[in-house]
């Protein structure tokens, strides 16, 4: 191996860094360059099991400890997190191509966000509450799930694992961690920072692997009481039919094709912000508003400025400072991107902007153009599936009816946007969109807010209170006298 390569082929089990039980070496690609920049181990069933057998054993100590030793504990790990966040940029930007700037900001943002909302949320949650005043002595105890494996996807690596891990620790739950075998070092630097922060050996574990191998082997798994799993609708079907024999809790975030519905009336810089957020790391998004429904009387003029959005977004490597997107995450979803840009002009779409092929000045590296298509037919394929690339698809639409029938006319249902300055309409609109999330005028969603979808996007709801209720058993006892 040569010496520029980043070894990360070890595991994280009971509290140790272990090699693999069989050697399985993959490389990781640098997707600015097409490079190997790292290599890594796909772990095999021997591993599992240790990872498995490890969270098994430690379960009945660490789901008796104290709220506030959990909370100290994750406390700490936001410390050694904020710490080293320049490092975990850095691994993001490697592995998953998110210009740096993104990557400091929003993608390691999110970790630490995520990891201190889910404190807020601990202190708050009631894990004892009495069932109501007609049955004094009955109590519900909220109490961890279990063993579970957490499967995560590649596209904002950090918000997903933090997500999943952080309310698991916090309610007394351990774990195996499995993140995307593409983009698997953010993951490794989050190991670390586990074992530096000091939690007991076996509460978190850290195997890495593909798909079939140990992603099957968690969601199969005996002695795995829940699987909560973030990535592709495809893979989340897979993961609930392997789980069903063990009659496991499934928790899943899947994919997306969220609408942008801008009416007449909408902020003039709608149309902007629209489709600068469908391009936002390089528009591998669940959440991305990828699809722009434009009142007719202002479709032309949305044109123009999607148009020109979309060729002033400059596109360069990740390492390089500054507001531009990186490319895509690796050669299949490069391919994936580009035949469905080419199916899109084939079924009659208008391009507007971008295209098929590299942008200029690009030749190696996953780049793609960042792409507007107009006078999409909501049964075109651009318009049905999910493409995880800069690529915007532009309906018009006559009618607040048409727009929603339009909007909800997809398996999917993670986020919609409605844009309008009518108060009522806006308020009439959101409650008719049939997703987890309608995000309306720019504004964001509030920390601690419920993420998740309708649908298949997914069953599970990630932050906040709601993201730490997944991850427990509900348990109703009688005779119960509460402690002095
Ligand atoms: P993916 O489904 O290919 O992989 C996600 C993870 O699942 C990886 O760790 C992978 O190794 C594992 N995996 C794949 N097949 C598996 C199987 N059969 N059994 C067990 N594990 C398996 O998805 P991806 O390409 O990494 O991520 C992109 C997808 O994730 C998109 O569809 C995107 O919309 C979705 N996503 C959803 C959310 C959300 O919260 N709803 C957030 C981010 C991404």
């Amino acid at each position: 191996m040569p010496d520029t390569l980043l070894d990360r082929r070890n595991f994280y089990i009971n509290g140790a860094w272990v090699a693999p039980a069989v050697a399985n070496d993959f490389d990781v690609i640098d997707p600015s360059t097409e490079e190997a920049c790292a290599v890594i181990s796909l772990g095999s069933e021997a591993d599992t099991n240790a990872a498995v057998a490890a969270a098994k054993a430690a379960f009945p100590a660490w789901s008796m400890t104290s709220l506030d030793e959990r909370v100290a504990l994750l406390e700490k790990l936001l410390e050694v997190y904020s710490a080293r966040s320049a490092e975990m940029a850095e691994a993001i930007s490697m592995e998953m191509g998110a210009p740096i700037a993104l990557s400091q900001t929003a993608q390691v943002g999110a970790g630490a966000g995520h990891i201190k909302n889910v404190i807020r949320a601990l202190k708050e949650f009631e894990f004892e509450r009495p069932l109501n005043d007609r049955a004094p002595d009955n109590a519900i105890l909220y109490e961890p799930v279990g063993v579970c494996a957490l499967i995560t996807p590649w596209n904002w690596p950090m918000n997903q694992v933090t997500l999943k891990v952080a309310p698991a620790l916090g309610v007394g739950c351990t774990m195996v961690l499995k993140p995307s075998e593409v983009a698997p070092l953010s993951s490794a630097l989050f190991a670390e920072m586990i074992d530096e922060a000091g939690f007991p050996a076996g509460v978190f574990n850290m195997v890495q692997g593909d798909g079939v191998g140990v992603g099957s082997q968690l969601s199969g798994h005996a002695d795995v009481d829940m699987v909560s799993f973030t990535g592709s609708t495809r893979a989340g079907v897979a993961i609930t039919k392997n789980a069903a024999d063990s009659v496991k809790r499934v928790a899943l975030e899947l994919g997306g094709k969220g609408a942008n519905i801008v009416f007449a009336d909408a902020d003039p810089k709608a149309v902007v912000r629209g489709v600068r957020q469908c391009f936002m790391n390089s528009g591998q998004s669940c959440n991305a508003p990828t699809r722009m429904l434009v009142e007719r009387s202002r479709y032309d003029e949305a044109l123009a400025s999607a148009q020109e959005v979309a060729e002033q977004t400059a596109v360069d490597i990740a390492s390089t400072e500054g507001r531009h997107i990186g490319p895509v995450v690796s050669q299949v979803q490069w391919d994936k991107i580009q035949g469905l840009i080419a199916k899109g002009e084939e079924e009659g779409a208008r391009l507007l902007a971008g295209g098929t092929g590299r942008p200029d000045g690009h030749d190696k590296g996953y780049f793609v153009k960042p792409t507007v298509f107009a006078d999409v037919d909501p049964e075109m394929t651009i318009a049905r599936e999910e493409i995880f690339g800069p690529v915007l698809s532009i309906t018009p639409f006559d009618t607040e009816e048409e727009a929603v029938a339009i909007a909800n006319d997809t398996p999917y249902g993670l986020t919609n946007y409605v844009q309008t300055s009518d108060n009522e309409k806006a308020r009439r609109v959101a409650r008719q969109l049939r997703s987890g999330m309608v995000e309306m005028n720019g504004l964001p969603r509030g920390a601690g807010a419920p993420f998740g979808g309708y649908g298949q996007s997914g069953n599970g709801r990630e932050g906040g209170e709601w993201g730490i209720e997944e991850f427990l058993e509900v348990k109703s006892v009688s005779g119960w006298n509460p402690a002095e």
